[in-house]
């Protein structure tokens, strides 16, 4: 069973493109058993960096309204896509694809938050605050490499309510995409284990969008896990937007953040159909690809089982109500 911290299916499926990663019946017989599922609502498509060092500018901020007009249009297209709906960890079977409605970037909720109930009632369970642009609630991180993910202002007062509300309805807070200010706002405020779903080590590639260490740490002391992202733009150490990068980076990756926080906060958050990932994956088909690689690293079975699902569920059960 392999649970993952992020995809873009719904993206594609919403502009009528085929999927570049993510066919649900071939993941379905790989084993995958679904994950986040991400309404995204997008900011105009910046091309993929060519050069080595790059810094993006922080796209625009999107009026409320009409992130929130397109948001219906993604929830809709999530509607239609052969996925069991999460409210609760049980959803999650083997031989079935279960999604967990995840809002990245709160862009589309009214500041006041009057309409976060009724997002919950529909099944939200999971709100990045930011993608990478400014919104009523925080700043998200530009695109830099190599760079700190330090570049700005932390949170909001609506901010700040978003996090406490959360909390209280059982939504969990997604920290990637925001910046290190920002990030450290919700580590103060949030009493939820600390959770960014596709973000990997700054150590090993020092992208904006990647944890530090002392990040890394606090997500560990919260309970809380670390989705590894297959972009391989944050796997390798040049940043380098090359599809030929091997699966052993991720491995790299998980074996670094399993060194630093240990097994049971380490998970998978692979950005299908949302980046550049490795050739030799493929998609979520090659998955058993990559647990064969991790078995050869020398996970065993208790381990393999924690990052591939264990993992998530815990954190889910902890966090929902
Ligand atoms: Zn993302």
């Amino acid at each position: 069973m392999i649970i993952d911290g992020h995809n873009d299916r719904v993206l594609h499926h919403w502009r009528g493109e085929p999927t570049l990663h993510l066919d649900l019946e071939a993941a379905r017989e790989a084993g995958f058993s679904g994950g986040f599922f991400a309404l995204y609502v997008p900011s105009p498509k910046v091309p993929d960096p060519e050069e080595i060092p790059y810094s993006m500018p922080l796209p625009e901020a999107i009026p409320q309204e009409e992130a929130a007009r397109i948001a219906e249009e993604l929830f809709a297209a999530f509607c239609e896509l052969p996925v069991v709906r999460a409210t609760s960890v049980d959803d999650f079977r083997e031989g079935q694809v279960t999604a967990i409605v995840h809002l990245e970037g709160a862009d589309p909720l009214a500041p006041d938050l009057s309409d976060l109930e009724r997002w919950y009632e529909r099944g939200l369970r999971s709100v990045g605050l930011v993608w990478s642009r400014p919104n009523a609630f925080a700043e998200g991180v530009p695109f830099r490499f190599p760079s700190s993910p330090d570049t700005g202002a932390g949170l909001t007062d609506a901010g700040r309510e978003l996090v406490r509300a959360c909390n209280r309805l059982g939504i969990l807070v997604d920290l990637s995409h925001l910046n290190e200010a920002g990030f450290w706002d919700v580590q103060r405020i949030s009493d939820a284990p600390l959770v960014a779903t596709h973000s990997n080590a700054h150590a090993l590639s020092p992208a904006s969008r990647n944890l530090t260490d002392s990040q890394l740490d606090a997500i560990r002391d919260s309970g809380g896990v670390v989705g590894v992202n297959f972009a391989v733009t944050f796997l390798r150490e040049d940043g380098h937007n090359d599809p030929s990068t091997p699966i052993s980076e991720i491995v790299r990756h998980i074996d670094y953040l399993v060194e630093r926080m240990g097994i049971d906060h380490v998970a998978f958050g692979s950005d299908f159909d949302g980046a550049t990932i490795p050739d030799e994956l493929g998609g979520a088909a090659g998955l058993p690809k990559l647990v064969g690689a991790l078995r050869d690293a020398g996970y065993d079975d208790a381990a393999l089982a924690k990052l591939t699902h264990e993992n998530w569920l815990r954190v889910l059960a902890e966090t929902w109500r």
